[in-house]
């Protein structure tokens, strides 16, 4: 097998392009502390199976990884509970806002899947349960499989996000009036922002991605979900990873994928290598503007593609 090195020529091709792109979309400001990051940075990266990374522009810069770490703890709690879990939250992309209220009520307190901010919140509140600290377990996590001990929560952020998070109080006390949520509610909201305060860079992320395109093995060779598992999380990023844009994301990037507000968005070739890109310019529906476009050239020059 060739090594991650071998894209480094795409990677520098992509990031000059990107370069002479104008357009590059806004951060997101209804959490303040994202607000003020500059829409021109970029950083891309490719993780090999056996953990060789490259990568192009703010490729080892952290940023606020927000919902990608939904993937993760969709992972860490799918891995203990197994379909239980399914009982609690679907896996059909929804079609709204990634923060919208609107179907739960229709759907009786069971958000359509765990990649929204609904659906995320009941995976985070049953992680919760299993572990007595859904945050420590992720960051623990992510700290082992990128091999980077210096991962941490950001509290500035966290904060940012507790003082303007209505829209998720909603959410979440919501579902507890339907019985869908174990735990306090604001104990949740503190699991929940602590969660999406992590700073990680393009490098940490896509390394700590490569489970899903090793079909469940963890970096030290062990196995997280089964074989099974890892293709059913790579199949709801590619139907529902970024959320009512996910299929024009499949149409353009071909690939499971996961975005964040705070620009990034990590993506998984099964069986071959995972990638990592921040820009936080993002669309009106909270993708990165100039991330969609790179992986979009990605998979486009080098033609891989789980199509
Ligand atoms: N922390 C953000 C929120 O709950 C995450 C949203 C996202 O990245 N799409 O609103």
């Amino acid at each position: 097998m060739t090594s991650s090195t071998t894209f480094q020529p795409v990677l520098e091709r992509i990031a000059e392009e990107v370069e002479r792109t104008p357009r590059r979309g806004r951060p997101a400001d209804y959490i303040p502390a994202l607000a003020a990051c500059d829409p021109r940075r970029f950083g891309m990266a490719v993780a090999d199976l056996d953990g060789t990374v490259c990568g192009v522009g703010d490729w080892r810069q952290p940023f606020s990884a927000q919902s990608l770490t939904k993937v993760f703890t969709l992972a860490l709690d799918l891995a203990r509970e197994g379909d239980a879990l399914w009982e609690h939250v679907g896996r059909e992309p929804s079609g709204n806002p990634f923060n919208s209220l609107v179907q739960l009520e229709y759907e009786n307190g069971i958000p359509r899947n765990p990649f929204i901010n609904a659906g995320a919140l009941v995976v985070t509140d049953r992680l919760h349960t299993r572990t007595g600290d859904a945050s420590g377990e992720l960051l623990s996590f992510l700290r082992t499989e990128s091999g980077n001990p210096d991962l941490s929560f950001d509290p500035e952020v966290a904060a940012s996000e507790s003082a303007h998070g209505d829209r998720n109080a909603a959410l979440g006390h919501f579902m507890a009036s339907y019985g869908n949520i174990d735990n306090p509610v604001p104990t949740l909201l503190e699991q929940y922002f602590r969660q999406c305060s992590i700073a990680a860079s393009c490098a940490d992320l896509a390394l700590a991605t490569r489970f899903l395109a090793r079909h469940g093995i963890r970096a030290d060779g062990t196995r997280l979900l089964t074989r099974s598992q890892a293709k059913q999380i790579n199949a709801i990023m590619l139907t529902c990873g970024t959320y009512d844009a996910a299929g024009d994301f499949a149409y353009r990037v071909g690939l499971p994928g996961k975005s964040g507000v705070g620009g990034g968005i990590i993506a998984v070739v099964p069986g071959r290598c995972t990638l990592c890109v921040w820009s936080p310019g993002l669309d009106e529906r909270g993708n990165s503007v100039a991330g969609v476009a790179a992986l979009d050239r990605f998979t486009t020059l080098t033609g891989l593609s789980v199509f």
